[in-house]
């Protein structure tokens, strides 16, 4: 028996043609695979407008996200209107917006009667987009005559409480998995799953974070033992290099788990970053793929690669960034500065995306998003207070405005030399490297440029060194 799971996100469900064209997708691979699940995301914005009115409507504003029902009814209005005639399930459509976006409404308004919203709020206000794209979609589903039902996945994936970045608990939703998919299937039915949504023990809906819906996808893979899973999406599949930023971007065709990990890490939007353990865990492949171009193959995700060809098969540039440096002669050879230095870096819920100290023990330096940056330095200099009066650290300072560039690839362990092209090529056009890691995964390279040098940084490394291979 096999078994395909696919998740649409919001732009390849944010329209009646992008949902049509969805829909004709899940007809095709019901016809090649006995078991079809798929898992929906809001349409695209959806989760930004609900998540708006919540934030506006706890600051003591009554009007937006009134504002905000009025359009997403008129969105989703239009949508079911143009999909379904009056004489098929448009009514009651168009009924189960209306209750959903009243309870959006109520919400919000209780929200701005208590002037805050709770992170336990935020998931119950965030998840209806969700829940109300599910339900369209299996009605889509319908009217092309296959048999399918809507599912909230808070009745699917449990999870503790950390609300709106919920940790799914996987044996008990293998359960629950097993137990409410399991039957539908078994009577013909595609189920439409809810993405980014789950729930705790006790049935309090959370959600599994921003883009969690490819996560939600990986979850449910894993449970059902799914032989493949597939993300749908915007574009070919993962990039060599944002588009955006380097209009030569080509389609990588095949990544381990380990390369699109550091990928997603370092910036590439490509997958909730959780997504690929799940499945990976269990062997099971991983494809993304394009919605608007499903006959391009997209990209594998594979949790280890026999061979790859050329060392380098990304670069990806993060903005808004910062770097610390503490610096002191009086720091060589003393155990626990670096230890003492990053739980003040903890102590203030600041997340450090690279680090990198010289042997000489005179320096140790660390990116972290710019807007930790002063209470960072603040922490350490109180931490540190002893050592700075003594002199044995002279300072502690950042560095604002700077870009890390990542360069990544499994064959950087295996072919000697791709630092020496990476700088060669820096080198070259003259840009400044002010700090380099390379993680011991050799898996990518990371360097820090100040921002208006990261775009040519990135370019660079792409021409020289990703498209040479
Ligand atoms: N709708 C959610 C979001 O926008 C989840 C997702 O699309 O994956 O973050
Ligand atoms: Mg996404």
């Amino acid at each position: 028996m096999t078994l395909l799971t696919m998740k649409f996100g919001g732009t390849s469900v944010g329209s009646p043609e992008a949902l049509a064209q969805a829909a004709l997708i899940i007809l095709e691979q019901s016809q090649r695979w006995d078991r079809v699940v798929v898992v929906v995301s809001a349409m695209n914005g959806v989760t930004d407008a609900l998540t708006r009115g919540a934030v506006t409507a706890a600051a003591g504003d009554d009007q937006t996200y009134r504002a905000i029902v009025t359009d997403l009814r008129a969105r989703h209005y239009g949508t079911v209107a143009s999909l379904f005639s009056p004489d098929g399930e448009r009514a009651r459509l168009l009924a189960m917006v209306d209750e959903y976006l009243d309870e959006f409404a109520a919400f919000c308004r209780s929200v701005h009667i208590l002037g805050e919203v709770t992170p336990r709020a935020m998931d119950a206000i965030t998840s209806l987009g969700e829940r109300i794209n599910a339900r369209i979609m299996a009605a889509l589903l319908r009217k092309h005559s296959l048999r399918s039902e809507a599912v909230d996945a808070t009745e699917l994936i449990v999870t503790d409480d950390t609300f709106q970045n919920a940790v799914p608990l996987m044996d008990k939703t293998r359960d629950r998995v097993l137990a409410s998919l399991v039957p539908l299937m078994d009577s013909q039915n595609i189920p439409v799953v809810t993405g980014f949504i789950g729930a705790t023990e006790q049935g309090v809906t959370t959600t599994l974070g921003r883009g969690g819906s490819d996560y939600s996808a990986s979850i449910l893979g894993s449970c059902l033992d799914a032989d493949e899973v597939w993300i749908w999406t915007d574009v070919d599949g993962v990039m060599t290099a944002d588009p955006r930023l380097v209009p030569e971007a080509r389609v990588i065709p095949a990544l381990s788990a380990s390369e699109v990990s550091e990928l997603a890490y370092f910036g590439a939007k490509v997958l909730h970053p959780r997504t690929i353990w799940p499945v990976i865990e269990r062997g099971i492949p991983l494809w993304v793929k394009n919605t608007f171009n499903p006959s391009c193959p997209g990209t594998r995700i594979v949790p280890e690669l026999e061979s790859s060809p050329g060392a380098i098969k990304a670069v990806t540039a993060i903005q808004g960034m910062s770097l610390v440096t503490v610096e002191g002669r009086g720091m060589m050879g003393v155990p626990g500065i670096a230890a003492r230095t990053f739980a003040a870096v903890a102590s203030q819920g600041a997340s450090v995306l690279m680090i990198s100290q010289a042997s000489s023990e005179q320096s140790i330096c660390f990116v972290l998003p710019t807007q930790a940056v002063s209470s960072v330095v603040h922490a350490i200099e109180k931490e540190m207070a002893l050592e700075l009066a003594r002199r044995d650290i002279n300072r502690v300072w950042s560095l604002d405005n700077v870009v890390i560039v990542t360069a990544v690839g499994a064959g950087i362990r295996s072919t000697p030399g791709v630092a020496a092209r990476i700088f060669g090529a820096l080198g070259r056009a003259g840009i400044n490297v002010i700090a380099i890691a390379q993680g011991s995964s050799e898996c990518s390279i990371s360097l820090v440029v100040s921002s208006e040098l990261a775009v040519e940084a990135v370019r660079q490394i792409h021409s020289q060194v990703i498209l040479e291979n």
